[in-house]
């Protein structure tokens, strides 16, 4: 079958309900002739900060309805981990697989994830933005960054000095769209990344320094996040 935009709305009806208890808004839909992929997540951000989904299927090939289907469902596994900004290591990362073994098992289907070039980079949200991050490493050793709020940068600073389970916190300035998933924090809270992942998502973080209650940017850092 060729679907087409009605065919993908209802598909999605039936599957948000079924499989996803209702809880995604409808996005927009759209067919394509694309080869590149099956399906495709679109996520746009306004200045606002407001966002629009679009959900695209290709008719390029004639498919089985039920890869169609699973295509839908593929997508809209994407769509629910970028709607509610669900922190996952990659496009398909555990919490996507763990999502999709979730369907598969529960409702019989048979999602994949067989990896296109250049999907991870359409379906993530790549809009460049400010972040206020901190590079932190716990005293049992373990990793990761707290994502602050612009809000509440100074507090959090305060916060990340008293507290006793962190050893080390570097306060960076990064626009990497990696860190467009971190929903940002007005309280502690640390994501965890492995050590060469933040080497990798922070190489050209710039360091913030602060001097009492003003905070201004610093020289980019070098390869260490941390230092040794
Ligand atoms: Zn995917």
């Amino acid at each position: 079958m060729r679907p087409t935009v009605d065919y993908i709305e209802r598909k999605f009806d039936e599957f948000n309900s079924l499989c996803f208890g209702s809880r995604l808004l409808k996005p927009l839909f759209r067919v394509t002739n694309a080869r590149s992929y099956l399906g495709k997540m679109v996520c746009r951000s306004d200045a606002d900060g407001s966002r629009t989904f679009e959900l695209l299927v290709s008719r390029a090939a004639d498919r089985s309805e039920n890869v169609v289907e699973d295509t839908v469902l593929h997508e809209m596994i994407h769509y629910y981990i970028l709607y509610y900004r669900i922190p996952d290591r990659s496009a398909h990362g555990p919490v996507f697989r763990s999502m999709m073994d979730g369907i598969n098992r529960s409702f019989g289907r048979g999602i994949t994830i067989s990896y296109k070039a250049g999907e991870a980079e359409q379906s993530a949200d790549r809009d460049k933005r400010r972040h206020l991050l901190c590079a932190v490493r716990l005293a049992d050793g373990r990793t990761g960054v707290i994502v602050s709020a612009g809000t509440r940068l100074l507090q959090l600073w305060d916060a990340v000095m008293q507290e006793r389970s962190i050893s080390v916190g570097v306060w960076l300035l990064s626009y990497n769209p990696f860190f467009n998933r971190f929903p940002r924090s007005r309280v502690l809270k640390m994501y965890r990344l492995a050590p060469e992942e933040l080497r990798k998502e922070l190489a050209g973080a710039r360091r913030l320094e602060r001097q009492g209650s003003s905070v201004r940017v610093g020289a980019k850092i070098s390869n260490a996040v941390f230092p040794d």
